[in-house]
């Protein structure tokens, strides 16, 4: 079986009620999903596991390595649950409170204590996807008085975002906590916290991860402004990020987040971590059959950014066209990808690191395929670190990456152009292991005899990030000539 494809942008589907399903989540890898994502603010811990079986499951079916992300709800404060919808019209002035009372239509209740603390009087609060919202007038025994700036009819549970304010809520709330059991338990491949603030978030929730008995990657969403702020402290931290659209639009304006989420991208992928674009990115699919012009513009535009991935949300989770989004997504991919003069704009070199040797060698290899006409760079690697180090530098070959972890394997996928497989070779570089590469290559790709390949790794034994050495290769010829 020819296990080698080349895909350079990687995309990320969201399960839900609509694809929760063996059939579904085969068709959405046959269509072109790299990735899931398990979103922890809806479902069940035995839905979540269920679905983490089925992907393993065809997984190994197809030979495909498929990471999975579990997505923690975080710090997301709701409206409590009211009995009855109710309306409420600009200019009325309205009261927020925490409590469980229900019984009282002066009142909207809401399930975070802190509320009355975190506001004060000027604050804006946003209900509803930011449907509704209102201006802080004061705050009187533990309840927010606000006068309603646009409002519409508030249903029971609708989310509530308090922009600009440090809620004192915890960054990693309980049933966070208890995905992250579950994420270590069920060997998840990467975890994304929600309402990041700042770089004790994350090392927060890596010190629950550890407590498991766990080392997750954490990536962070990046959806409040106090977090675009700190992005330089997050970055140091974060093993990746997620330009989380949806909530950011909310937090900062709608017009505010094309320009943050190019500052975001450019950040992530010089600190050499891996990005995800996400939230309505074919939003109108969820409904129809074939996007927007502008959302087919906007997955272009996220890949010219230079985003590792890309991300779907309720268009596989609960649309009526989640495969079909999964294949226009692609299809965009490809066509971006194809266009070299529009992703040569992107300055990746590590200029400011070369005097590490795995950064060395990692430019060394990309110039070297370039100049030699290499057909890939071929990656060993334990826990991928030179492989990512690659990725970011965007070589016009694709990077296979060779891993005596499966985990690994599994966690390259995500990034841009890398292939990741697994193998338990033992990388001393002598004839012998010449020959499982060649054995390899002509199996599993069309490459030809006589054509080169690079190759990097560390030498006498794999060790994370002491690559040191780096060698042209012609495949099926002998090691000595
Ligand atoms: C977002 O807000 O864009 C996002 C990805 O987070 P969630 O889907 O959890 O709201």
């Amino acid at each position: 079986m020819n296990r080698f494809q080349r895909v350079k942008t990687k995309i990320v589907a969201t399960l839900g009620p609509a694809t929760s399903n063996y059939e579904m989540i085969k068709q959405l890898v046959d269509a072109g999903a790299s990735m899931f994502r398990l979103n922890t603010s809806h479902g069940s811990e035995e839905g979540h596991a269920a679905n983490i079986e089925t992907i393993r499951k065809i997984s190994k079916e197809s030979g495909k390595y498929i990471p999975i992300l579990v997505d923690l709800q975080g710090p997301k404060i709701r409206v409590g649950n009211i009995k009855e919808p109710v309306e409420i019209k600009e200019g009325q002035e309205i009261i927020l409170e925490a409590t469980d009372d229900i019984n009282n239509p002066a009142v909207i209740p809401v399930d975070y204590e802190g509320i009355a603390d975190d506001v004060k009087p000027g604050d804006k609060v946003l209900l509803d996807d930011g449907n509704v919202g209102l201006q802080v007038l004061e705050v009187q025994n533990h309840q927010v008085h606000a006068k309603v700036l646009y409002g519409k009819v508030i249903k029971p549970r609708k989310g509530i975002n308090l922009p600009g304010s440090t809620a004192s809520l915890s960054a990693v709330t309980e049933r966070d906590v208890e995905f992250i059991r579950f994420a270590v338990e069920y060997d998840a491949d990467y975890i994304a916290l929600s309402f990041v603030r700042e770089a004790r978030d994350i090392e927060l929730a890596k010190k629950y991860i550890k407590d498991f008995g766990g080392n997750i990657p954490v990536i962070a969403k990046i959806e409040k402004p106090q977090a675009v702020e700190k992005l330089e402290e997050i970055l140091k931290v974060a093993d990746g990020i997620m330009v989380a659209r949806g909530d950011l639009g909310i937090e900062m304006s709608p017009e505010e987040v094309p320009i943050v989420q190019k500052y975001i991208v450019d950040q992530t992928i010089r600190e050499r971590k891996v990005c995800i674009v996400a939230t309505q990115m074919l939003e109108s699919m969820i409904e129809n059959p074939i996007p927007t012009r502008a959302e087919a513009s906007d997955v272009a535009n996220a890949i010219l950014d230079g985003t590792d991935a890309i991300m779907l949300s309720g268009e596989t989770a609960m649309g009526k066209h989640p495969v079909d989004a999964v294949r226009m997504m692609r299809k965009i991919a490809s066509n971006v990808e194809d266009c070299n003069f529009c992703l040569s704009n992107l300055d990746l070199e590590m200029n400011d690191k070369y005097e590490l040797s795995p950064q060395a060698i990692s430019n060394a290899a990309v110039k070297m395929a370039e100049d030699l006409h290499a057909k890939a760079i071929m990656a060993f690697t334990h826990t991928g670190y030179t492989p990512k180090l690659l990725s970011k530098l965007r070589p016009t070959v694709p990077i296979i990456a060779i891993s005596d972890m499966e985990s690994t394997c599994r966690r390259l996928s995500l990034y841009w152009d890398i292939f990741a497989d697994f193998k338990e070779w033992d990388t001393v570089l002598d004839a012998d292991l010449l020959e499982k590469i060649d054995e390899y290559i002509l199996s599993h790709t069309d490459f030809k005899k006589g054509e080169r390949i690079i190759i990097i790794g560390s030498i006498p034994k794999l060790i994370t990030g002491r690559t040191n050495f780096i060698r042209v290769h012609r495949i099926g010829a002998p090691l000595e000539r």
